[in-house]
């Protein structure tokens, strides 16, 4: 069997918002369920503005959404079976990848950010609505008030996934499940927990049995669906008050929520039980819009320079150029695996060059299942960043 088949990517385009519709917005691709193009119109449009510079191509997926679709469906369709195959002891990883706005926070999380609930309650403050929609602090608004896309309630893949792994534990007959988590959060390649929130560094050590893994990173045993849905709630706060404190937007780092899942057979006979044991990671990344052309040496805000202070750059161009390498790694070592096939080894794949390929190193070779869920915004405006998305996808499929 092809490694391929262990890595599935998707892509998903968010509906217009209210915003891109009062200013004439419109949708310029063209979904089929595998296969993303322009629309013939808008493709010979961008060709007379030299935007395009040849004829476009049409983009392959093992899945592409309509902007109709709502999280469940993205759940049952593409993050299911890695999710359930964690309870038969296969490690898996789900990601979002895409630029800010996009919806990886919307697909992961659903449409009631937790945080921004808590954020409130602490601080007593009313949440602005920013640009994306996302509550931002006074401190870190940066745009003017503009609602944002539908005020539906989704729930996100993440609480599908709970939800589905909490009833599923609740019916086995044939096996006693444990189950723990942790949420990391990665900015400029310097590891944060997010459960124990005190600013400190963490390091990822390596360990000859047990591979990379993160030194004092705090694991919570969870027994209910309740239980875990306040680690999460408590992650994200966490993380909105350390992009306040640090003066950073949250999408400028990424998440790693990790559930460890633990099952023991229930025999007659004790000694014979078998105990597995697996890892399912859900991963929010930080914005794609950093990447250039996939090269880690051109950071978007190096394009940008003129209309940032010196002091503001400096930081800027740091993060951007975290950003890019570490998403530069990710796609070279998914790359990597999707050529393997199952007879070669894991020893050239290059998990060592960041930290969230090595954290995640464990659940993304071998018998492991990858989702990778790429979002995008449907508009003219946002074309170029588009076309960078759908190239990653195509690259790692
Ligand atoms: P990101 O995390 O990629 O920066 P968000 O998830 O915060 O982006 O989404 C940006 C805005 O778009 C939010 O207001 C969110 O509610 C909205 N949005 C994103 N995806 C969808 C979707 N599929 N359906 C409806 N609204 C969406
Ligand atoms: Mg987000």
């Amino acid at each position: 069997m092809s490694r391929s088949e262990n890595i599935h990517v998707s892509l998903r385009f968010r509906p217009l918002s209210y915003k891109e519709v009062e200013e004439n917005e419109s949708m310029i691709w063209s979904v089929s369920p595998t296969t993303v193009s322009l629309k013939s119109e808008w493709a010979q449009y961008l060709l007379d503005y030299k935007r395009l510079n040849r004829a476009p191509r049409a983009y392959n997926y093992n899945h592409c959404f309509s902007s109709k679709d709502q999280n469940h469906k993205v759940y049952e369709t593409v993050a299911k079976r890695v999710v359930l195959a964690s309870l038969d002891g296969y490690n898996g990883t789900l990601f979002v990848y895409g630029q800010t706005g996009s919806g990886k926070t919307y697909t992961m999380m659903g449409s009631e950010s937790f945080s921004e609930e808590t954020f409130r309650k602490k601080s007593n403050i009313t949440p602005i609505i920013g640009r994306t929609g996302r509550s931002v602090s006074p401190m870190i608004r940066t745009h003017s008030f503009t609602p944002s896309i539908e005020s539906k309630k989704d729930k996100g893949l993440l609480i599908f996934a709970l939800e589905d792994l909490f009833t599923h534990i609740k019916n086995a007959t044939d096996r006693n499940y444990c189950l723990s988590c942790s949420y990391l959060e990665i900015y400029n390649e310097q590891v944060y927990d997010l459960l124990e929130f005190n600013n400190d560094v963490l390091s990822v050590n390596e360990d000859p049995h047990k591979g990379f893994y993160v030194r004092g990173a705090s694991e919570h045993v969870v027994g209910s669906l309740e239980e875990i849905l306040k680690f999460i709630e408590k992650g994200e706060a966490n993380r909105k008050y350390a992009a306040t404190a640090m003066n950073h937007h949250s999408s400028r780092s990424h998440t790693i929520f990790k559930l460890n899942v633990t099952s023991v057979q229930i025999e007659n006979n004790e000694s014979n039980s078998i105990t597995t044991e697996s890892m399912l990671n859900f991963v929010d990344l930080a914005g794609s819009e950093r990447v250039s052309s996939l090269n880690p040496d051109i950071s978007f805000e190096a394009k940008h320079k003129q209309n940032k202070s010196k002091e503001n750059l400096e930081t800027l161009l740091n993060e951007g150029k975290h950003i890019n390498t570490s998403l530069f790694y990710l796609c070279q070592v998914i790359n990597k695996l999707s050529e393997k096939t199952s007879n070669s080894s894991d020893s050239h794949i290059p998990y060592r060059n960041s930290n969230l390929t090595k954290i995640l190193r464990s659940s993304l070779g071998g018998n492991s299942l990858t989702c990778i869920i790429c979002t995008a915004v449907p508009t003219l405006t946002q074309f170029e960043m588009s076309l960078s998305t759908l190239r990653f996808g195509g690259i790692a499929k």
